[in-house]
């Protein structure tokens, strides 16, 4: 399946520069030797695997393999490192070059997203999440930093190492540990194990509140925590609106809270009723009632002026990606709209 014995030799490439650095391995930028094209190198690692390839791996390869889409990554071939014992071959994935992520790229000084800006990138977001669910794949880790933007200001979804095939409802069980804290959906933090495309669709809300906000708008340290402040902001859950909570396996714990009142319109205010609608409709609580990618780029807010802007219209910046960026920001667990 992975083609070892006919893949290239890594040494096509010449390493330039690392610019990631994650759970599953590091990043670089290369340039191949023969034709010069620059492209990522993004490192298998293999150090705890003592029963071969890891599974993850060929769960990210196998669904990148399947998927063809302008807002997709493009998986272009795998190469491995030329080493005599064959346990410690280095396997990579050679990837197109994006030129940021963007965590990188908010997280520049000086940068402010206009609101053409904004509704592009969230349009390219939501185009890529629609073609992902329509073939029935589920992120599971849509977050600032698996976002890469290239120059061309085209938005591309990537690290597909959570990512799996859907399964239908109510038959296979999925874990509930995916999603980074800050960008998962309330099931997912009450134990659900049979979800869907919903739970990317309110990363894409958290996702879209950081964009306007400045700052993401859900930063706590641990789960509890992270329910208690979804409540705070989206209201604490109600019967008639999500039946199906009580159901939850976790959800007994949290019913002493004092009931939360939804703040979603106040706490946005600043921004215009097309925008808090949208939050809204991706930051829905119940999952059978959050917006889906489609409806979501169906929504006023593309609609109206300001309209979203063309990718190529979009300034060109230096190089960013959050590997680069991540030590001069500060990481803070205080919540930027609590204290009024
Ligand atoms: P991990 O599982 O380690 O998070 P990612 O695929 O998210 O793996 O890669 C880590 C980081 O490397 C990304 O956040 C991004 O900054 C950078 N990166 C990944 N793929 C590319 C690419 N194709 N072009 C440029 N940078 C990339
Ligand atoms: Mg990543």
């Amino acid at each position: 399946m992975l083609q070892a014995a006919t893949s290239r030799s890594v040494d096509v490439f010449e390493k330039l520069e690392q610019v990631g650095e994650g759970t599953y391995g590091q990043v670089y930028m290369a340039r191949n030797r023969l034709d010069g094209e620059i492209v990522a190198l993004k490192k298998v690692r293999m150090d705890n695997e003592k029963e071969g390839f890891p599974i993850t791996a060929i769960r990210e390869i196998k669904i990148l393999k399947t998927l063809d889409h302008k807002n997709v990554i493009k998986l272009k071939e795998i190469v491995t490192s030329k080493v005599r014992s064959p346990n410690k071959t280095s396997i990579y994935m050679v990837f197109e070059y994006m030129d940021h992520d963007l965590t990188g790229l908010a997280d520049r000084p000086g940068i402010k997203f206009t609101v053409p800006q904004i509704k592009c990138y969230m349009k390219q977001l939501l185009t890529g999440l629609t073609y992902c669910h329509l073939n029935n794949i589920l992120h599971r880790d849509i977050k600032g930093s698996n976002l890469l933007i290239d120059n061309q200001g085209v938005l591309k979804l990537a690290d597909f190492g959570l990512a799996r095939p859907c399964a239908l409802e109510n038959s296979k069980t999925l874990t509930n540990r995916v999603i980074t804290l800050w960008y998962r959906p309330p099931e997912l933090l009450l134990g659900t194990q049979t979800y869907g495309p919903a739970v990317d669709m309110w990363s894409a809300g958290c996702i879209f509140a950081e964009l306007l906000y400045g700052k993401p708008i859900l930063p706590v340290r641990d789960e509890v925590e992270q329910l208690d402040l979804i409540f705070k902001l989206c209201g604490s859950p109600v019967a008639d609106e999500w039946p199906e909570y009580r159901e939850l396996p976790w959800s007994k714990k949290y019913t002493k809270q004092k009931p939360f009142q939804r703040r979603t319109h106040e706490v946005f205010r600043r921004f215009p009723l097309s925008a808090r609608n949208l939050i809204d409709g991706l930051l829905a609580l119940n999952p059978r009632k959050r917006m889906t990618a489609k409806d979501a780029l169906d929504s006023d807010y593309f609609w109206e002026e300001p309209m979203p802007c063309s990718p190529q219209d979009l300034p060109k910046y230096e190089p960013s990606h959050e590997f680069q960026t991540r030590k001069r920001r500060q990481v803070r667990f205080w919540c930027p709209w609590c204290l009024w």
